[in-house]
Protein backbone atom coordinates (compact mmCIF):
# COMPACT_ATOMS: atom_id res chain seq x y z
CA UNK A 1 0.00 0.00 0.00
CA UNK A 2 1.96 3.18 -1.28
CA UNK A 3 0.36 5.88 0.76
CA UNK A 4 1.11 3.81 3.75
CA UNK A 5 4.61 2.82 2.76
CA UNK A 6 5.54 6.90 1.99
CA UNK A 7 3.52 7.78 5.77
CA UNK A 8 6.01 5.28 7.38
CA UNK A 9 8.90 6.63 5.43
CA UNK A 10 8.46 10.22 6.12
CA UNK A 11 6.63 9.99 10.21
CA UNK A 12 8.27 6.43 11.16
CA UNK A 13 11.19 7.02 13.92
CA UNK A 14 13.58 4.49 14.79
CA UNK A 15 14.24 2.49 18.20
CA UNK A 16 17.42 1.03 18.19
CA UNK A 17 17.43 -1.58 15.88
CA UNK A 18 14.54 -3.21 15.65
CA UNK A 19 11.15 -0.86 16.69
CA UNK A 20 9.39 1.62 14.80
CA UNK A 21 7.56 4.44 16.63
CA UNK A 22 4.16 5.24 14.38
CA UNK A 23 3.27 7.38 16.99
CA UNK A 24 1.84 10.02 14.85
CA UNK A 25 -0.42 8.62 13.07
CA UNK A 26 -0.91 4.94 14.31
CA UNK A 27 -0.02 4.32 17.73
CA UNK A 28 -0.80 7.46 19.88
CA UNK A 29 -2.33 9.98 17.31
CA UNK A 30 -4.29 8.81 14.99
CA UNK A 31 -5.09 8.96 10.74
CA UNK A 32 -8.65 8.40 10.65
CA UNK A 33 -8.48 8.77 6.56
CA UNK A 34 -5.32 6.45 6.47
CA UNK A 35 -6.92 4.11 8.64
CA UNK A 36 -10.04 4.09 6.51
CA UNK A 37 -7.84 3.24 3.74
CA UNK A 38 -6.34 0.41 5.27
CA UNK A 39 -9.64 -1.12 6.33
CA UNK A 40 -11.14 -1.28 2.90
CA UNK A 41 -7.93 -2.45 1.83
CA UNK A 42 -8.21 -5.55 4.43
CA UNK A 43 -11.98 -5.94 3.83
CA UNK A 44 -11.58 -6.28 0.38
CA UNK A 45 -8.82 -9.13 0.44
CA UNK A 46 -11.00 -10.97 2.97
CA UNK A 47 -14.57 -10.16 1.62
CA UNK A 48 -15.22 -13.94 0.05
CA UNK A 49 -13.93 -15.21 3.10
CA UNK A 50 -17.09 -15.15 5.06
CA UNK A 51 -15.66 -13.66 7.73
CA UNK A 52 -17.89 -13.35 11.20
CA UNK A 53 -15.85 -11.51 13.26
CA UNK A 54 -12.81 -9.38 13.20
CA UNK A 55 -10.17 -9.65 16.56
CA UNK A 56 -7.87 -7.65 17.58
CA UNK A 57 -5.76 -6.96 20.74
CA UNK A 58 -5.39 -3.83 22.70
CA UNK A 59 -4.46 -0.93 21.76
CA UNK A 60 -2.65 -0.76 18.75
CA UNK A 61 -4.82 -2.91 17.08
CA UNK A 62 -7.77 -0.89 17.39
CA UNK A 63 -8.08 1.63 14.70
CA UNK A 64 -7.54 -0.29 11.97
CA UNK A 65 -9.44 -3.30 13.02
CA UNK A 66 -12.37 -0.84 13.83
CA UNK A 67 -11.90 0.07 10.32
CA UNK A 68 -11.59 -3.36 8.76
CA UNK A 69 -14.45 -4.69 10.86
CA UNK A 70 -16.46 -1.72 9.82
CA UNK A 71 -16.30 -2.16 6.08
CA UNK A 72 -16.69 -5.89 6.23
CA UNK A 73 -20.19 -4.94 8.79
CA UNK A 74 -18.94 -7.64 11.08
CA UNK A 75 -18.42 -6.83 14.92
CA UNK A 76 -15.21 -5.72 16.36
CA UNK A 77 -13.75 -8.09 19.17
CA UNK A 78 -10.93 -6.43 21.48
CA UNK A 79 -8.70 -8.95 23.15
CA UNK A 80 -7.27 -7.65 26.66
CA UNK A 81 -4.06 -7.87 27.83
CA UNK A 82 -3.86 -8.58 31.74
CA UNK A 83 -0.86 -8.86 34.54
CA UNK A 84 -2.78 -11.53 36.39
CA UNK A 85 -4.20 -14.81 35.92
CA UNK A 86 -8.05 -14.51 36.58
CA UNK A 87 -9.61 -18.03 37.02
CA UNK A 88 -12.98 -18.04 36.35
CA UNK A 89 -15.19 -20.04 33.94
CA UNK A 90 -16.19 -17.16 31.89
CA UNK A 91 -12.94 -16.27 30.82
CA UNK A 92 -10.23 -17.71 28.49
CA UNK A 93 -6.25 -17.04 29.11
CA UNK A 94 -3.14 -17.77 26.98
CA UNK A 95 0.19 -16.31 28.00
CA UNK A 96 1.94 -14.05 25.35
CA UNK A 97 5.46 -12.32 25.53
CA UNK A 98 5.01 -8.71 24.40
CA UNK A 99 8.33 -8.02 22.07
CA UNK A 100 8.30 -4.35 22.72
CA UNK A 101 7.67 -3.96 26.19
CA UNK A 102 9.96 -7.82 26.89
CA UNK A 103 7.79 -8.69 29.84
CA UNK A 104 4.45 -11.84 29.86
CA UNK A 105 0.83 -10.95 29.47
CA UNK A 106 -1.82 -12.94 29.81
CA UNK A 107 -3.94 -12.26 26.67
CA UNK A 108 -7.54 -12.46 27.88
CA UNK A 109 -11.43 -12.63 26.40
CA UNK A 110 -14.43 -13.78 27.67
CA UNK A 111 -15.44 -17.08 26.16
CA UNK A 112 -19.34 -15.70 25.41
CA UNK A 113 -17.78 -13.44 22.40
CA UNK A 114 -16.35 -16.13 20.41
CA UNK A 115 -18.51 -18.86 19.19
CA UNK A 116 -17.67 -22.06 17.61
CA UNK A 117 -18.81 -21.36 14.02
CA UNK A 118 -16.69 -17.88 14.16
CA UNK A 119 -14.87 -17.19 10.96
CA UNK A 120 -12.02 -14.86 12.18
CA UNK A 121 -9.88 -12.24 10.91
CA UNK A 122 -6.91 -11.07 12.78
CA UNK A 123 -5.77 -7.30 12.90
CA UNK A 124 -2.88 -5.82 14.15
CA UNK A 125 -0.38 -2.95 14.01
CA UNK A 126 2.66 -4.94 13.38
CA UNK A 127 4.18 -7.77 13.57
CA UNK A 128 7.52 -9.06 14.85
CA UNK A 129 7.96 -12.55 15.79
CA UNK A 130 3.85 -13.96 15.53
CA UNK A 131 3.75 -13.68 20.04
CA UNK A 132 0.14 -11.73 19.71
CA UNK A 133 -1.07 -13.41 16.44
CA UNK A 134 -0.09 -16.91 18.03
CA UNK A 135 -1.39 -15.87 21.36
CA UNK A 136 -5.10 -15.36 19.87
CA UNK A 137 -5.05 -18.12 17.60
CA UNK A 138 -4.67 -20.27 20.87
CA UNK A 139 -7.66 -18.64 22.26
CA UNK A 140 -9.71 -19.29 19.09
CA UNK A 141 -8.54 -22.66 18.78
CA UNK A 142 -9.75 -23.35 22.67
CA UNK A 143 -13.31 -21.84 21.25
CA UNK A 144 -12.81 -24.22 18.02
CA UNK A 145 -13.39 -21.23 15.90
CA UNK A 146 -11.35 -20.67 13.07
CA UNK A 147 -8.77 -18.06 12.26
CA UNK A 148 -9.79 -17.44 8.37
CA UNK A 149 -6.88 -14.88 7.59
CA UNK A 150 -4.30 -12.53 9.18
CA UNK A 151 -4.05 -9.04 8.89
CA UNK A 152 -0.74 -6.95 9.59
CA UNK A 153 -0.53 -2.97 8.93
CA UNK A 154 3.24 -3.36 9.63
CA UNK A 155 5.16 -6.34 8.82
CA UNK A 156 9.11 -6.62 10.25
CA UNK A 157 10.06 -9.54 7.80
CA UNK A 158 13.70 -9.40 9.29
CA UNK A 159 11.95 -10.84 12.22
CA UNK A 160 10.50 -14.73 12.30
CA UNK A 161 6.94 -13.55 12.68
CA UNK A 162 5.41 -14.25 9.18
CA UNK A 163 7.59 -17.28 8.82
CA UNK A 164 6.15 -19.19 12.01
CA UNK A 165 2.42 -18.15 10.88
CA UNK A 166 2.75 -19.70 7.63
CA UNK A 167 4.48 -22.63 9.08
CA UNK A 168 1.17 -23.00 11.22
CA UNK A 169 -0.77 -22.73 7.76
CA UNK A 170 -1.80 -19.44 8.36
CA UNK A 171 -2.79 -16.36 5.87
CA UNK A 172 -0.73 -13.63 6.77
CA UNK A 173 -1.77 -10.40 4.42
CA UNK A 174 0.72 -7.29 5.35
CA UNK A 175 0.57 -3.89 3.88
CA UNK A 176 3.77 -2.71 4.17
CA UNK A 177 6.43 -5.12 4.71
CA UNK A 178 10.07 -3.63 5.88
CA UNK A 179 13.13 -5.65 4.89
CA UNK A 180 15.94 -4.14 7.03
CA UNK A 181 16.27 -0.87 8.75
CA UNK A 182 19.66 0.43 7.04
CA UNK A 183 22.09 3.23 8.48
CA UNK A 184 18.66 5.13 10.19
CA UNK A 185 16.50 4.34 6.80
CA UNK A 186 12.94 1.84 6.62
CA UNK A 187 13.47 -0.50 3.54
CA UNK A 188 10.80 -1.96 2.00
CA UNK A 189 10.38 -5.53 0.16
CA UNK A 190 9.09 -5.06 -3.34
P1 LIG B 1 4.93 -9.92 17.90
O1 LIG B 1 3.92 -10.42 18.86
O2 LIG B 1 4.64 -10.26 16.47
O3 LIG B 1 6.35 -10.26 18.30
O4 LIG B 1 4.89 -8.33 18.00
C1 LIG B 1 3.74 -7.66 17.59
C2 LIG B 1 3.18 -6.79 18.67
O5 LIG B 1 4.20 -6.04 19.31
C3 LIG B 1 2.22 -5.81 18.06
O6 LIG B 1 0.97 -6.00 18.70
C4 LIG B 1 2.80 -4.44 18.35
O7 LIG B 1 1.93 -3.71 19.18
C5 LIG B 1 4.11 -4.67 19.03
N1 LIG B 1 5.26 -4.32 18.17
C6 LIG B 1 6.19 -5.16 17.65
N2 LIG B 1 7.13 -4.50 16.98
C7 LIG B 1 6.81 -3.20 17.05
C8 LIG B 1 7.42 -2.00 16.54
O8 LIG B 1 8.47 -1.98 15.88
N3 LIG B 1 6.78 -0.83 16.81
C9 LIG B 1 5.63 -0.77 17.55
N4 LIG B 1 5.09 0.43 17.75
N5 LIG B 1 5.03 -1.88 18.05
C10 LIG B 1 5.61 -3.08 17.80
Amino acid sequence: MEELKRTIKEKGKIVGTEIIKVDSFLNHQVDVELMDKIGIEFANKFRDKNITKVITIESSGIAPATMTAFHLKVPLLILKKSTSRILNDNTLQTKVHSFTKNIDYELTVSKEYIKEDDRILFIDDFLANGAAALGAKQLIDMKKAELIGIGIVIEKSFQDGRKKLEDGGLDVYSLARISKIENGEICFKD
